[in-house]
């Protein structure tokens, strides 16, 4: 089989199409661009699909209200919606959960003295930094903690952490609310969205959604 080759010559080549890829492409986009996708299709971990009258995203849903993606998708024309007024649930064999507490929630499940003690560090870490991000983004210590922690990823919160439970619990609230590892995100997202969670549970439905809904 014989396949057509052709040669092209770009100051910038950006490996995959998924959100980190785009956002490059376009950050670089004065200069002469390419990007290369393995698969059919743009977006990455990001896509949506009709089905009916439902939009179903398979990937990410929500995005907190400033910063570089909010500037992005304004830019783009992508439209944001609302999650405000709407209701989730979590059920457990059968039965509805409390979560109005999720500190409560927490501390019911059976753990030991050093699974809690090491769940506590991981909480006063996202509570010391999740109230200068929730300050005006123009506010100088706002800036100042938004980009030391743009810079870490979400795995910093586990730093020095021993407990194979609290190190479980972190990957799976990363994988449930970023789909993907705390490895993998940045802390401020992290920080954010757990932050406002444990404080403040009734704002979370807030959060703006790329439009279609889930
Ligand atoms: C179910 C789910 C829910 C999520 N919810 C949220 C959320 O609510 N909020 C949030 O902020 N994040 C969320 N995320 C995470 C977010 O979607 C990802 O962090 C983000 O999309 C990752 O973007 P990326 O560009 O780094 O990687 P990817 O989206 O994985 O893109 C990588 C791209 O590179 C391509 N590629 C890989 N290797 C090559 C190669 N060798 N050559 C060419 N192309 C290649 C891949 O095909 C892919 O298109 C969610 C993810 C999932 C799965």
């Amino acid at each position: 089989m014989t396949e057509s080759l052709h040669a092209h010559t770009a100051d910038v080549v950006v490996i995959g199409a998924g959100i980190a890829g785009l956002m490059a492409a376009t950050t670089l986009s004065d200069r002469d661009v390419v990007v290369l996708e393995a698969t059919g299709r743009a977006g990455g971990r990001v896509e949506s699909v009709r089905q009916g009258d439902y939009w179903i995203n398979l990937g990410t849903q929500f995005t907190e209200g400033t910063g570089p993606l909010i500037d992005a998708l304004e830019r783009h024309q992508v439209g944001m919606g609302t999650l405000a007024g709407k209701k989730v649930a979590l059920a457990l064999h059968g039965k509805q959960v409390d979560t109005s507490n999720p500190f409560a929630l927490m501390f019911r499940s059976r753990m030991n003295f050093r699974d809690r003690t090491a769940l506590a560090a991981i909480g006063a870490r996202i509570l010391a930094a999740a109230p200068f991000l929730q300050l005006n983004p123009d506010n100088r210590l706002a800036k100042r903690v938004r980009a030391k922690l743009d810079a870490l990823s979400a795995s910093y919160v586990l730093r020095g952490v021993k407990s194979e439970v609290a190190r479980d619990m972190v990957r799976s609230w990363a994988g449930q609310w970023m789909g993907c590892e705390s490895e993998e995100t940045a802390a401020t997202q992290f920080v954010i969205s757990m932050g406002i969670l444990l404080t403040d549970p009734a704002k979370v439905p807030n959060f703006s959604l790329p439009e279609g809904g889930n």
